[in-house]
């Protein structure tokens, strides 16, 4: 696919494409924007009051769409503060974020609970285990976000996500979905697309704040698994893996070559000022209560 089609291109289901390329190789990045996400799964948020849960009467409750039910917004788990120390603002550099506040403030993830997450394993390269480490250990450490290894999972990676699985994950918000796909099984995938990923705003459980949940990441593991193969392909498939990582906690593209969420590729492996600025304050947000 051309480069500038690629910068481009946008859709409903779809925002934020990115092209990146890899040596010769162009390769394109999906995020997973609001659009795709909310527009499905929260289409009957409202206001109400939880009736399966009588303390709650009397007190704003918000409410989303899981397979057509109202289903009452989990509660989180409670917290005392921060699971890890917030990350000083030491660089200044291009970054946006995915999702924001009427002014501007980004929204994110709850940075008092751990995010949990699942990896689906099948068709993984080797490496596989260890991008997904090394990636999660950089945006962990970039961000003040605690990941926790909530181990592996069947589940099929779709762009439409139920955002609470109960048989399979328990009442909360799903976890953060880590999958390797081909083509055939995410047509999304096609052609020179290397991943895609992104999380679904959801309000909090009083239904006041919003925060991130449900992410989820899906990985070409036949573009990954060629990249792989290069003199450099380790940093270069696990600066693509970090991007999607970045994606996922609320970071959005930006148009400047020298950070990792410019949508065409540069050559640039590491985060870069602005991508450290931005995923400092994505990290920062306040707590639900
Ligand atoms: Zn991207």
């Amino acid at each position: 696919m051309d480069r500038q089609i690629a910068r481009s291109a946008r859709s409903a289901a779809l925002t934020g494409r990115t092209g990146r390329g890899a040596g010769s190789r162009m390769l394109m990045i999906l995020l997973l924007g609001a659009t795709a996400i909310t527009g499905v799964a929260l289409a009957a948020q409202s206001r109400g009051f939880d009736l399966t849960d009588p303390g709650s009467w009397g007190r704003g409750r918000a409410f989303v769409d899981i397979d057509g039910r109202a289903v009452a917004v989990p509660r989180p788990t409670p917290a005392t503060g921060r699971v890890l120390p917030a990350v000083p603002v030491t660089t200044s550099g291009r970054h946006a974020f995915v999702h924001s506040t009427t002014d501007g403030d980004p929204i994110g993830y709850d940075p008092c609970r751990a995010i949990r997450y699942v990896v689906r394993t099948d068709g993984a390269p080797a490496a596989g285990a260890d991008l997904v480490r090394d990636a999660i250990a950089q945006i962990s450490a970039a961000s003040g976000l605690a990941f926790v290894d909530a181990g592996t999972t069947e589940e099929e990676p779709a762009l439409e996500r139920t955002l609470i699985q109960p048989e399979r994950y328990g009442t909360g918000w799903a976890p953060v979905l880590i999958a390797w796909a081909t083509e055939r099984e995410m047509p999304s995938l096609a052609g020179d697309v290397a991943g895609l990923g992104g999380s679904a705003m959801v309000p909090g459980a009083s239904d006041e704040g919003q925060w991130l949940a449900a992410g989820r990441l899906v990985l070409d593991s036949e573009d990954l698994g060629t990249i792989l193969t290069d003199p450099n392909g380790y940093v270069e498939a696990r600066a693509i893996v970090v991007h999607e990582l970045a994606h996922v906690v609320g970071l959005d593209h930006v148009d400047d070559p020298t950070e990792l969420m410019n949508p065409t590729t540069t050559g640039i492996v590491q985060l870069g000022q602005g991508d450290r600025e931005g995923l400092a304050l994505v990290g920062a947000v306040a707590c639900e209560p």
